[in-house]
């Protein structure tokens, strides 16, 4: 993409309603527009970042031998009804009234669609396991939606169901997000920590919550700081071996890591003081078992070896997509603007001409952008007419890991500039080694 053809809406000043430092790079990076409170426009830079998330989910569900589907934003009330949840879910569910004076809402999460789904289709046992999910926005009516897409009440979410004859089968499903989530984060380049969390009014121990520690995450939570050691990184994992899932998740889940909802300070206790750390994190994602809650009153049985129906043991799997963003930025950013990771940066690398105009500089940069392209990288190239310093201050703004910087002194000598927006190192490479070391 040529920068003067593009529409990246940068705004010079601070943005006042902006509290904490993803919302205003976010904001000042022209990514995202507010409509409304909590709802925003996804500009094509913010824009780009969110379906590369996205992409990687998807890529990390399909590994894990789950599912892409596609449901509706709206769903019909009768269904919530089913599961009791219509009355139960509060101000939080945006009801709405069509014509027909129907009642509808804008679905804040997706089992009881999915149950419904499930029974109108699936009768066996012999059509388990299944794990079906998608990509959708929800809405939730925050008291306070804050921080930009962090807490929004439009935002998207991906949220998958498992469907499963036993218990044990719905475990492993559990250990198959648990891992799958552990390595998507790792590919947006976050240390996400599954935390054991509250399981609300139906309890038990079968749900964690990942976070990234930011301090100005909303949810406090205490680790053994041994945690943070662990990385899943790029070993092989067989989704189909419970063995292989099980110990991934004793080995992610074995030290002490909770949210104050279920923090235990005896049990803190017991872990050297050196390694007891109190902090704050921002939640990420979510995963849950829960047995027979949905698939009981919504009649989602399937027929067993036996010949009984049985009602079948779900759970359900949530990936804050568009919170993302912003845990991202707070977790790689500095004074100057965003550092986006390689997995998730919206161009590969910028091009910046310091003398716009000039027939070789123009001609050079025009050569490494086809050249880049050709590649398979995408560039952003700098081609307005501004002072260096104005194009400079953008690019590290904007974040991209890597900026190539084109000026007719070192054309002269075949050279241009590589330089790393994380460490904002410098080498001078001929343009031929450039693209070669972005490859
Ligand atoms: P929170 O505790 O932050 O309100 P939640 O526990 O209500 O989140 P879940 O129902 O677990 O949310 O949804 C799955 C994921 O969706 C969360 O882990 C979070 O990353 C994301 N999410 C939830 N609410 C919002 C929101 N209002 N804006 C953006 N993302 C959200
Ligand atoms: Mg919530
Ligand atoms: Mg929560
Ligand atoms: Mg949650």
């Amino acid at each position: 993409m040529r920068l003067s053809r593009y529409f990246m809406p940068v705004l010079k000043e601070d943005p006042k309603e902006a509290q904490i430092v993803s919302h205003r790079l976010m904001l000042r990076a022209g990514m995202i527009k507010q409509q409304a409170a909590g709802i925003y426009s996804w500009l094509p830079l913010g824009y780009k970042v969110l379906r590369r998330i996205e992409q990687i989910v998807h890529e990390e569900q399909a590994r894990a031998g789950h599912i892409a589907m596609l449901m509706p934003t709206l769903q019909s009330a009768d269904l919530w009804c089913e599961s009791g949840r219509y009355d139960d879910y509060g101000e939080e569910m945006l009801r709405i009234k069509d014509r027909h004076k129907r009642d509808l809402l804008y679905g804040p999460t997706n089992e009881e669609m999915i149950t419904d789904i499930f029974r109108s289709h699936v009768n066996s046992y012999k059509d388990l396991p299944l794990t079906l999910y998608h990509i959708q926005w929800k809405f939730r009516d925050e008291i306070r939606p804050r921080f930009g897409v962090m807490r929004g009440r439009e935002f998207l979410m991906k949220d998958g169901y498992n469907f499963d004859l036993t218990k044990e089968d719905a475990l492993h499903a559990y250990n198959r997000h648990l891992v799958s989530y552990l390595r998507s984060y790792e590919r947006m380049g976050l240390q996400a920590i599954p935390m054991r969390a509250d399981g609300g009014p139906i309890g038990g121990d079968y749900t964690h919550e990942f976070l990234v520690l930011a301090e100005t995450g909303e949810s406090e939570v205490f680790y053994d700081s041994e945690i943070t050691d662990l990385k899943f990184g790029d070993r092989a994992i067989d989704y189909d071996d419970v063995a292989e899932c099980q110990a991934v998740l004793e080995e992610f889940t074995s030290r002490y890591a909770r949210t104050d909802e279920t923090h235990d300070a005896a049990l803190f206790e017991q872990i050297p003081e050196t390694r007891r750390r109190q902090a704050r994190g921002i939640e990420v994602g979510q995963i849950f078992y829960f047995g027979t809650k949905y698939s009981e009153p919504m009649g989602a049985t399937v027929v067993g070896p036996d010949g009984t129906r049985v009602p079948v043991h779900m759970g359900s799997h949530g990936i804050g997509v568009s919170r993302l963003l912003g845990a991202i930025i707070e977790a790689s950013h500095d004074d100057k603007g965003i550092i986006w990771p390689e997995g998730v940066t919206p161009f590969h690398v910028g091009i910046v001409n310091l003398k716009q105009g000039d027939a070789s500089t123009d001609g050079a940069c025009g050569a490494l952008y086809a050249e880049l392209k050709a590649q398979g990288l995408d560039p952003l190239y700098d081609d307005r007419d501004e002072r260096a310093g104005a194009k400079f201050a953008t690019m590290d703004l904007i974040g991209l890991p890597w900026r190539i910087t084109v000026g007719p002194r070192g054309l002269a000598a075949n050279k241009v500039e590589l330089t790393a927006r994380r460490t904002g190192e410098s080498v001078e490479l001929s343009p031929q080694e450039a693209v070669a070391r972005l490859k």
